[in-house]
């Protein structure tokens, strides 16, 4: 296994290399705040190096076939299964996730992300249409070299949720992982070579959005870019990409509801709203973030909720019985406890959490915030439509099915939303009228890879999963010709 911390270092060309300018900035530990790595301060020179490296070998993985490359796909896969466990520390140490979330769902879900797509790949297939006067069928060309950018939260998880697909349907790709949380990629990007991948087929780029994630939006021999990150970023991203008319797909933020009715199972709901506002720290796009309750269980179910809220674990991520670790920078605490304030100026009632939580011993200078349950809020306040990223939920009360809908279409966002109740004519009717890409039904975050995953309003452009990621990832072609 590569070393963990100390300088990661670019893939380019089936190299580990560093950045030709040599510079380099500090990656932190978030549960300690101690600098333990390097990260590649990388720029349009390193682009450079990656896009003809890339095309260099754009036409050797092409026309090597799906089989070919879902082998190389799955080893690369075995090789990182083999290392599960330094995979899911490096997570950890990283992003500041509990140890136990990292090793039951990041690493396996990102190694599952590249078996999936190498499997998928083979299944690619165009269209075909007869008539009386012709026959016509479509083929699914990858770009050639294709780009993705990915954020921090699910660093190894969404940086192989893209990456998979374009590797798959036969482009070479530039990748950037997340500044913030760069280790995972880089150890993956260590063992390509091993698993077979041919020199270009892989290029990991590390570095500062504004400058290397820049570099690649404008790049002229990128045609296809694949971001997920925030509304602002992604926004930007559009914006410089469709100067050059390339294709983008936009997976953005979300402010999502959850929302409870007064037949709901009751523990069961108390669960699964504490699921959806805790997990990772709330920082994951599909953290239900507002969660609304019928009003005549409301001071019932808000009452128990915060008890159980109370008896969430937070602390050392390595500690095995820890259900919250820390925030992922001092910056996105500062950002987060902001916003905890805001909710107070706006009238909010806190009735658990609100501070920073200071951990004695090893993690005392870690980042870490309580748990955090806020009432009182008008649903139009900012606390309530802005997103927040981080381990705090509002409660409001509805009256029925209209106000629910009203209050959960409420904002700029539609990205995911949970729905809780025993009468599923009322569920099917709700799902239908709520504005997001997903609406789960008596569950939350429960994902089948074939499915569609993506944002209505500000939280994306597109769809991935299953077929819809490699169909982003190529151009259909109609070839036609006269019927025999
Ligand atoms: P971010 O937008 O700050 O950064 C995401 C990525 O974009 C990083 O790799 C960053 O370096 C890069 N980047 C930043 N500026 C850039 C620029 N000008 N040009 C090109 N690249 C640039 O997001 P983040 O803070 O890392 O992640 C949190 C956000 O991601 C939240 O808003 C969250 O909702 C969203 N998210 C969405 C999904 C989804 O599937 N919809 C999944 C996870 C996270």
């Amino acid at each position: 296994m590569t070393a963990f911390g100390g300088n990661i270092r670019n893939y380019i060309g089936g190299q580990l290399v560093d950045p030709l300018s040599g510079k380099y900035f500090d990656c932190e530990n978030p549960a300690t705040g101690a600098v333990y790595a390097q990260v590649p301060d990388s720029d349009a020179r390193d682009l450079e190096l990656a896009v003809t490296a890339a095309h260099d070998a754009a036409a050797g993985w092409r026309d090597m076939g799906a089989q070919a490359r879902a082998a190389i796909m799955h080893k690369l896969a075995d090789l990182m299964e083999q290392r599960i466990d330094d995979f899911a520390m490096a997570e950890c140490v990283d992003n500041g996730k509990p140890l136990s979330l990292a090793r039951g769902m990041d690493i396996p879900r990102s190694i599952n992300n590249l078996r999936f797509f190498a499997d998928l790949g083979t299944q690619f297939r165009g269209q075909e249409f007869t008539s009386e006067k012709s026959f016509s069928y479509t083929l699914r060309q990858p770009y050639g070299v294709v780009a993705t950018i990915s954020p921090w939260n699910l660093p190894l998880l969404l940086f192989t949720w893209k990456l998979a697909p374009a590797l798959a349907s036969g482009n070479c790709v530039i990748a950037k992982p997340s500044e913030v949380t760069p280790m995972t990629a880089y150890l993956m990007s260590a063992l390509a070579t091993e698993a077979g991948c041919p020199a270009g087929v892989l290029n990991v780029l590390h570095g500062r959005g504004a400058q290397i994630g820049a570099a690649i939006t404008s790049h002229p021999r990128i045609p296809a870019i694949s971001f997920t990150g925030g509304t602002v970023t992604g926004r930007g991203i559009y914006q410089a990409a469709s100067a050059q008319l390339k294709k983008v797909s936009l997976e953005l933020g979300g402010k999502n509801p959850t929302v409870i009715f007064d037949d709901a199972n009751h523990d069961l709901s108390l669960q699964g709203a504490k699921m959806a506002g805790f997990t990772n720290q709330g920082q994951i796009c599909l953290c239900g973030s507002r969660i609304l309750v019928q009003q005549d269980i409301y001071k019932k179910f808000r009452d128990e909720f915060v008890a159980q809220v109370k008896e969430i674990s937070i602390g050392d991520p390595l500690a095995p019985d820890t259900l919250m670790g820390a925030m992922v920078s001092k910056q996105h605490m500062e950002k987060v406890l902001g916003y905890i304030d805001l909710a107070q100026q706006e009238g909010g009632k806190i009735l658990v959490g609100g501070n920073r939580r200071i951990v004695q011993g090893r993690c005392a200078n870690g980042y870490f915030i309580e748990p955090t349950v806020i009432e009182g809020l008008p649903a139009q306040c900012r606390t309530n439509q802005e997103e927040i990223f981080g381990p705090v939920v509002t409660l409001m009360p509805f009256r029925d099915e209209d106000e629910a809908v009203e209050i959960a279409n409420s904002t700029q966002y539609g990205l995911a939303a949970s729905i809780w109740t025993e009468n599923s004519d009322r569920a099917k009717r709700v799902a239908a009228r709520i504005d997001s890409g997903i609406v789960w039904i008596n569950c939350w975050n429960m994902r089948d890879l074939r499915t569609p995953f993506g944002g209505m309003k500000n939280s994306g452009v597109g769809r991935e999963g299953g077929m819809h990621a490699l169909e982003f990832f190529t151009e259909e072609k109609t070839i036609c010709r006269p019927a025999a």
